[in-house]
């Protein structure tokens, strides 16, 4: 779990406030309690349909054997294939990967697709790996949990320390295993082996959609909206662009060192040019340097936290000075930190919908291969507004309907479209 401006040990309510899965269960709670929703459909909501556990022997470069534990967490088939990242680091821990499978059924959901979610991961650490264990280790990860897998099962993507390569792997050993090369079982791989247009760009397009969308709800224009961007990678440095080329003024940004702030606002595409070059933000010419932890409290009439979990607390929201926050990053803002933004007035674009950019165009990846017909990047961006701008339309719609915030909206909205198709579906016996 990262911790936002903090290195010392976190007390009980602490960590209970930054635990990512307790987050989604208390606004899963909520949620369920405003549909009405019976004991038994919460149990089937609430309960991984399907948890693997597998042990990975892995050749090691000096020829000894290792053996790494590996998890694939199904959470629910309701709506169709789960659809979740895989993720090879030190930390994984079966619980958070439940979590994140859940967090991805609902995110899933209230774009409207056809999947449900899943998550996987490796305990390994890959910086401590070469290229050829590192191939090792996915190739018999795969083949251990590819019963479970396939186009019509559940479809993997990276996620943290996987990228386009692993993608590959993993597409590589299914087909093998198959017999035939079957693009759809991964997606987020690369252009040349039936990858999308446009997904590097997606989430930061999503989030600059949903941004442009709130806004129209406040009455405020682009042309005259300061934005603060925690975070410059393919998130919050993509998003930052967009919104840059739609005439928002962007104040700041931030990387993992530290932040950099102009009121009259940073030339965006120098400010990433720069960072590809020297390998940081900051050193910045024509701006003030700003310490990450105080970066959430710049005033701006836009926050886009795209980089870590839990940046908007109990012990900063009251210094947080915005009128909306779109979450790029997943669970930047603590349950709590939502009842005080709630009570103030500030509108908050939650993640499953902020975010969910990027989990469609894989979706539009997943449906190009299986079509074995790719789309221009402009058919892939429009299709990408229809859904965004449909999503945010309901979600807004569901908020006032039921008078809560667009967070708890978006999971009301998501809960009851995987709660009506399990009753049409009904219960196998
Ligand atoms: P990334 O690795 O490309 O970028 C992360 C950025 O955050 C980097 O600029 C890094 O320097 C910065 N950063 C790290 N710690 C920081 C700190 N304490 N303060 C400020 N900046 C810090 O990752 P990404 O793909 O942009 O993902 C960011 C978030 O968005 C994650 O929560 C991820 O789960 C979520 N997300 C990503 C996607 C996607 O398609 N990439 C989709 C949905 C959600």
């Amino acid at each position: 779990m990262s911790t936002q401006a903090t290195s010392a040990p976190l007390d009980k309510e602490l960590q209970d406030e930054f635990n990512p899965f307790l987050a989604m269960a208390k606004r899963f709670d909520i949620a369920a309690d405003h549909l009405d929703l019976d004991q038994g459909l919460r149990d089937v909501l609430r309960t991984p349909d399907r948890e693997l556990t597998v042990s990975v022997p892995v050749l090691m470069d000096d020829k000894r054997i290792r053996v790494y534990t590996g998890y694939r967490v199904q959470h629910n088939f309701v709506l169709g294939p789960c659809k979740g990242g895989i993720r090879f680091a030190p930390d994984v821990h079966l619980d958070e990967v439940r979590a994140l499978a859940a967090w991805m059924t609902w995110k899933c959901s209230v774009v409207g697709l056809p999947f449900g979610g899943g998550k996987g991961g490796v305990i390994c650490d890959p910086r401590e790996m070469s290229a050829g264990e590192l191939e090792r280790l996915t190739r018999r990860y795969t083949a251990n949990i590819m019963d479970i897998l396939g186009p019509d099962r559940d479809v993997p993507a990276p996620d943290v320390n996987t990228n386009d390569q692993t993608m590959a792997w993993i597409m590589d050993t299914y087909s093998m295993h198959v017999r035939s090369t079957q693009t759809a079982v991964v997606t987020g791989k690369p252009l040349s082996l039936g990858g999308s247009l446009g997904r590097r760009e997606a989430t930061g397009r999503g989030v600059m959609l949903t941004a442009r969308e709130a806004l129209k709800r406040l009455g405020m224009r682009p042309e005259d909206t300061k934005v603060v961007v925690q975070g410059s990678g393919n998130v919050g440095g993509i998003g930052a662009m967009l919104m840059h080329r739609e005439g928002y003024t962007i104040t700041s940004m931030s990387d993992q060192y530290g932040a950099i702030h102009n009121d009259k606002g940073l030339d965006v595409p120098k400010v990433l040019e720069f960072l590809a070059e020297k390998g940081r933000l900051t050193g910045f010419p024509d701006a003030d340097e700003v310490p990450n932890a105080s970066q959430v409290e710049i005033e701006c009439d836009v926050l886009v936290p795209a980089a870590v979990e839990n940046a908007i607390t109990s012990r900063n929201v009251d210094r947080v000075k915005t009128k909306l926050i779109v979450e790029g990053a997943n669970g930047p803002t603590t349950y709590q930190a939502d009842k005080v933004l709630d009570e103030r007035g500030v509108m908050v674009v939650p993640d499953i919908l902020a975010n969910a950019g990027g989990v469609t165009v894989s979706y539009f990846e997943w449906v190009q291969d299986r079509m074995g017909y790719f789309w221009t990047e402009e058919v892939v961006n429009s299709r990408l507004e229809q859904i965004m701008v449909r999503a945010f339309d309901e979600v807004d719609e569901v908020a006032k309907r039921y008078d809560v915030s667009l967070r708890l909206g978006a999971y009301i909205h998501a809960i009851d479209r995987v709660a009506t198709v399990y009753r049409l579906r009904g219960t196998f016996a």
